[in-house]
């Protein structure tokens, strides 16, 4: 132990000083091209990873001359690495078209056109061109949205009905809960008091708003008639949560919406509806069950709903909350609409990716375009990545997959494509992930039994040769 200890100091003492190493022929062209702080940045951090390697016996004699002969090499990958921004684009292979942990829906050309517009100079964000004054920057949106809704089939009209763009559909949601029912009671069903993902709890949104929650029925079933029995003269609003990523089955029941808004009308109460997916389309045309819809949600008269804009819509994150003009009126006078107002980029985005639909060119919209990729184009896709790695290092075979929405959208809904498996001699499939995120691009993919999994339905078709050249890079492990 004493002697192992020795050697690995011994090892240590092996490593160059900086300045010395500043002083090599192989660092004087890194110090042409980069400033000299940001080079002995770099070195400090290849030589101390270098040191750990060895006091971990990772690393001995021969292994270290290798290392100390290309240590410049090194220390040009870490300053290009530290002169990356550390948010970069990557290949999601994972087939989960909305994931939250890779930026949830992609945007569309259209969308970022729009942005680089609008990024690139001065736009009218706030300002009325016709009358030359001051206006809202929510007006943008708000047209299209009502547009949209009135032209899919919702019963929506300018005069009665206003939208909304707030930051994310959290942010909607508790933008609703505090302007409608703070220091009062929200009624909500036992079933529905969920968990969204990332820490979003109904129960804690609802006490950080200042409201207090009044919960009804059992997880469950819960009727109309406990509603009903709930309402008190503290009562100020009635709140349903779509259930977005998990599924009750069996003996269950739920009022309809449309009860739900007969009660509120009866008790002169507001109904708001946290949908969650935004979502227009009929999911049954993918073969998908659908769960909840926006247009839906809308058209049953609630007073408010709350849904995201990188869900099921395909646009960029921000929350949209569409209902009665004189409720939206309440919540734009709420002193924290303006700390959850959305920046000039998310409405470039967001009116660009309604446009799509108005002008029925979803497809235009990438989540979409995954949602409907058929699986025989992924399978021809995935046969030609496998037949383009057959010269590589890596094992790679097509299998048959199913894929999810994801995004809290379609829970227990799947759909059918295919994915090329890999194997690596010698490498679990931990290992073999950590290298693929190692790749430039990162490829992100998920595992089964063994094996990792590329699933091309989140992989841009244009991405094919990308992803293949840099999976090509991967050596063989000694
Ligand atoms: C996803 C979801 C949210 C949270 O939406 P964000 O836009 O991520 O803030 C809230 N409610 C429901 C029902 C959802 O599905």
């Amino acid at each position: 132990m004493l002697k192992a200890s020795a050697d690995r100091e011994a090892l240590c003492r092996r490593l160059p000083q900086i300045g010395r190493l500043l002083t090599d022929p192989a660092m004087g062209r890194l110090l042409t091209l980069c400033p000299r702080n940001l080079v002995v940045e770099a070195a400090r951090r290849v030589l101390a990873s270098l040191r750990e390697e060895i006091l971990r016996g990772a690393l001995h004699d021969e292994a270290l001359d290798l290392r100390l002969e290309t240590l410049a090499r090194s220390i040009a990958e870490e300053l290009q690495r530290m002169s990356h921004p550390s948010l970069r684009r990557v290949i999601n292979a994972t087939g989960v078209i909305l994931q939250t942990n890779l930026g949830r829906a992609p945007l569309s050309e259209a969308a970022i056109r729009n942005i680089e517009q609008v990024a690139r100079g001065y736009s009218n964000l706030e300002l009325n061109l016709e009358t030359g004054r001051r206006g809202r920057r929510d007006v943008h949106a708000e047209r299209l949205v009502l547009r949209l809704l009135g032209a899919r089939g919702a019963a929506v009209t300018d005069c009665e009905h206003a939208a909304m763009v707030v930051n994310n559909c959290a942010a909607a949601t508790f933008l609703a809960l505090n302007t409608l029912a703070e220091g009062g009671e929200v009624i909500v069903s036992r079933g529905e008091l969920v968990e969204i993902g990332g820490g979003f709890r109904i129960p804690d949104i609802l006490r950080k708003s200042g409201a207090t929650l009044r919960e009804v029925g059992t997880t469950n079933r819960t009727r109309i008639a406990d509603y009903a029995k709930a309402i008190t003269p503290e009562t100020r609003l009635i709140l349903r949560v779509h259930r977005s990523n998990f599924r009750i089955d069996g003996f269950t029941e739920q009022p309809s919406l449309e009860e739900l808004v007969a009660l509120g009308q009866q008790a002169a109460l507001p109904v708001f509806e946290d949908q969650g997916t935004g979502c227009v389309l009929r999911l049954e045309d993918v073969g998908l069950r659908q769960e909840s819809n926006w247009i839906r949600s809308v058209g049953s008269g609630v007073s408010l709903v709350a849904s995201s804009g990188d869900k099921l819509l395909g646009g960029p994150q921000c929350g949209l909350l569409v209902g009665q003009r004189a409720i939206l009126e309440r919540l734009r006078t709420n002193p924290l609409a303006r700390a959850f107002r959305p920046g000039k980029l998310t409405y470039a985005a967001l009116e660009a990716t309604l446009l799509a639909y108005l002008a029925d060119q979803e497809d235009t919209l990438p989540a979409i375009r995954m949602m409907r990729m058929h699986r025989s184009e992924l399978r021809r896709r995935c046969e030609a990545l496998a037949a383009r790695l057959e010269t590589s290092a890596l094992e790679a075979e097509v299998v048959a997959v199913r894929s999810v929405v994801g995004g809290g959208t379609t829970p227990g809904a799947t759909l059918a494509g295919s994915a090329v498996a890999l194997r690596y001699p010698a490498m679990s499939e931990e290992a073999l992930m950590k290298s693929l995120r190692s790749l430039d691009p990162p490829v992100i993919a998920r595992t089964r039994r063994g094996r990792v999994l590329l699933d091309l339905r989140t992989v841009f078709p244009e991405e094919d040769a990308v992803l293949a050249s840099a999976l090509a890079t991967m050596e063989a492990p000694a």
